[in-house]
């Protein structure tokens, strides 16, 4: 059985690198919910020897309104209960946004297995928004970049840990 993960955070921080780099195949997306289901993306995928169902949720940074947030809210909603496992993803070069922590509180209330990644963590400008994610209430950030590959030994641990 492979763990179900969803890839979880606001638009821009790396997910979808992330998602492709850990994926193999893409699998179509069959659904009677189009409107819903457009905006998350499934792949069978791989990190050491665990066999991953992992779940993007997209960006909307093409949807320029008000229900923006909602949209993002609704679908990270339906990824974490899908999910065994949510993997919050921030940008460390960023540091901590409001937005992420809209994200980060909706994922404490829900209660179930996640863990906090700090992306773009490469080279000396990711390290700085590393210790600030504390604060998230979600565990220790593990430092990666998706689009390196790095800390991916130490993803990989973490997530063992928390499922
Ligand atoms: P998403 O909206 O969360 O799915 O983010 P994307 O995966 O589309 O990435 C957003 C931007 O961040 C793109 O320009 C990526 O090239 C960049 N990005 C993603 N991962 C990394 C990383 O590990 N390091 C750096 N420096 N940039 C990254
Ligand atoms: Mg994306």
């Amino acid at each position: 059985m492979p763990l179900k993960l969803a890839i979880v955070g606001r638009p821009n921080v790396g997910k979808s690198t992330l998602f492709n780099r850990l994926a193999g195949k893409k699998l179509a997306i069959v659904d009677d919910q189009p409107g819903v289901t457009r905006d998350r993306r499934y792949a069978d995928g791989r990190l050491g020897d665990l066999d991953l169902q992992l779940i993007d949720t997209a960006g909307f940074e093409d949807v320029a309104d008000e229900s923006l947030e909602a949209r993002m809210r609704a679908q990270t909603e339906l990824a974490i209960e899908e999910a065994d496992l949510s993997l919050f993803i921030y940008d460390a070069r960023e540091g901590v946004t409001p937005l992420d922590e809209v994200f980060a509180t909706l994922l404490r209330r829900r209660g179930k297995p996640v863990i906090i990644a700090a992306n773009k963590a490469e080279g000396k400008a990711g390290q700085s928004g590393i210790g600030e994610a504390y604060k998230l209430g979600l565990g220790e950030p593990i430092p990666i970049s998706g689009e390196h590959g790095e800390g991916m030994a130490e993803l990989y641990a973490a997530m063992l840990a928390a499922v």
